[in-house]
């Protein structure tokens, strides 16, 4: 059962092989029993879970059952949950219940799904390793000495552990797709404005976005189906008609069903392929080209010439974001207050000193220095320069291609402690990410093999605006003909 793909499990709900009540304690029962050598959950609160599963028992015996009714997801603790202690991996925030849900967890909850509790991530999703949060890392299931990347490692961790069958999470240079590709599991960020980041505790509005991690292609795209959408109250939210995400998973481009990709023109950039990628994931991501190319997608060689750039403007633009975003948390209307202070200035100082960690107050001081007056045009307006040169490179492969592969990140998981004390070595791991977080493109990583250490490779595909539903019929086809997405890691049986 701790396999099964989210269509099974609703089948299993709509023939009452099991209720959700049954399921979502199975689930709470194996997070009992696996998470506390993993630190993958922050918050579990049976009591709401299984109210929730009750209600959605009624709903499926009223024959009102959607697709993921009854079933539990993770969220990560970035996602303000009314009535949950939602903390963003702070001590800024480690006393914080939400008032209200946030509009994906509001679509969620009407759709029937179980939040089964809030994983652990980065400090305020900054990091991309989950080492930076103040609750601890959380730790590989594959190898507990081994980091599940950042910063959404939580969630990437409890469905590779299978103790949850779904996650959410959050992308702002990759915090998605980068610890699916080093749990082994999939993820996806949509395109900018695709799903609302009201109640998503805002790290870089122009760069977050709301996304599914999962088992497999199929499973993100179910949650895709529920996640998306028009939010009046996110103005970046954009409004367009509904999509059916999993609409051509299973519609291959031709009528040859030996070669369900044909005509599928992928494009593999030189750029993501050269010094700084490991030998043992290129090789795994050369075998999964090889196998798109099997199914019939055509191989065409292009190039993004300002990859080299894309972290160091991230750098600057997601903190500059970071430091205004983050200047609520000043101890006067919620979360954490110094105990001793002198005066108003002084309580601010010592909450924010004591309220953030070291990552967190590193980004602050950058941002603050890229948008001083003085330093604004060096860095900061240099920055945009680069982001749309960086959009219009893909804009120029989209001519070409129709989707990009590479791989996700340069390396498997790293031990743990292994980059914490050198945040450009930290930094660099974004290198194949945080473009498409420039460019607001969708962009998901799937597993496609194991390297050094057995630990999992994930290769990404990346698209146009709004290529969602072809990027999961690539990623699915892939899967059909593959199982690297059935691998589990040993002891979590
Ligand atoms: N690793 C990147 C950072 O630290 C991305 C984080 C994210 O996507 N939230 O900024």
């Amino acid at each position: 059962m701790f396999n099964a793909t989210l269509k099974q499990l609703s089948a299993l709900l709509a023939q009452k092989k099991l209720s959700s009540a049954e399921l979502t304690q199975s689930y709470l029962d194996r997070v009992a029993r696996l998470n506390p050598g993993l630190n993958a959950f922050l918050s579990i609160d049976a009591g709401k879970s299984l109210a929730q599963a009750r209600a959605a028992d009624a709903q499926i015996a009223a024959g009102k059952a959607q697709a993921l009714t009854g079933i539990p997801v993770a969220h990560k603790d970035i996602f303000c949950a009314e009535g949950w202690l939602t903390t963003c991996g702070s001590k800024m925030l480690a006393n914080f219940v939400s008032p209200y849900d946030a509009h994906v967890v509001e679509q969620l909850n009407a759709a029937g799904a179980v939040i089964l509790g809030k994983t652990n991530m980065d400090e305020f999703a900054m990091g991309s390793s989950s080492e930076t949060g103040f609750f601890g890392p959380v730790k590989n299931p594959w190898d507990r000495t081994r980091v599940a990347g950042g910063s959404s490692g939580g969630s990437a961790a409890a469905v590779a552990a299978r103790i949850a069958p779904a996650a959410i999470g959050t992308d702002t240079g990759g915090s998605i797709r980068q610890p699916a590709a080093l749990t082994g599991i999939c993820g996806l960020k949509p395109t900018y404005g695709v799903v609302s980041r009201y109640g998503m505790i805002a790290f870089a509005s122009s760069l977050d976005q709301g996304g599914p991690m999962g088992k497999s292609a199929e499973d993100l795209a179910l949650m895709l189906n529920v996640m998306a959408g028009f939010d009046a109250r996110d103005s970046t939210s954009l409004e367009r008609p509904a999509e059916d995400y999993t609409r051509l998973l299973d519609a291959p481009l031709t009528g040859d069903r030996a070669k369900p990709l044909s005509g599928l023109r992928i494009g593999v950039p030189k750029e993501y392929f050269g010094a700084g990628l490991d030998g043992d994931v290129g090789a795994a991501v050369e075998a999964a080209l090889a196998q798109f190319e099997k199914l019939g997608a055509r191989r065409i060689p292009v190039s993004l010439p300002n990859s080299a750039l894309s972290v160091p403007a991230y750098y600057v633009i997601a903190p500059a974001e970071a430091s205004s975003n983050l200047s609520r948390f000043d101890g006067v209307r919620y979360g954490y207050r110094a105990a001793e202070y002198s005066d108003l200035a002084d309580m601010y100082r010592k909450t924010r000193a004591q309220g953030f960690g070291a990552e967190v107050r590193r980004r602050i001081l950058i941002g603050t220095y890229v948008l001083s007056h003085g330093y604004y045009d060096a860095y900061y307006l240099k920055a945009q320069k680069i982001r749309r040169l960086i959009a219009q490179d893909f804009a120029q492969a989209f001519k070409q291609c129709d989707l990009i592969l590479g791989p996700t990140t340069p390396s498997v998981a790293f031990a743990l402690g292994a980059k914490t004390a050198d945040p450009v070595q930290m930094y660099l791991i974004d290198i194949y990410t945080v473009a498409a977080n420039l460019a607001g493109l969708p962009a998901m990583s799937i597993p496609c093999g194991f390297g050094a250490g057995g630990m999992p490779v994930g290769l990404q595909l990346a698209g146009d605006y709004f290529a969602e539903a072809r990027m999961l019929q690539a990623a699915h086809q892939y899967q059909l003909a593959t199982d690297w997405h059935l691998r589990q890691p040993a002891g979590v049986e």
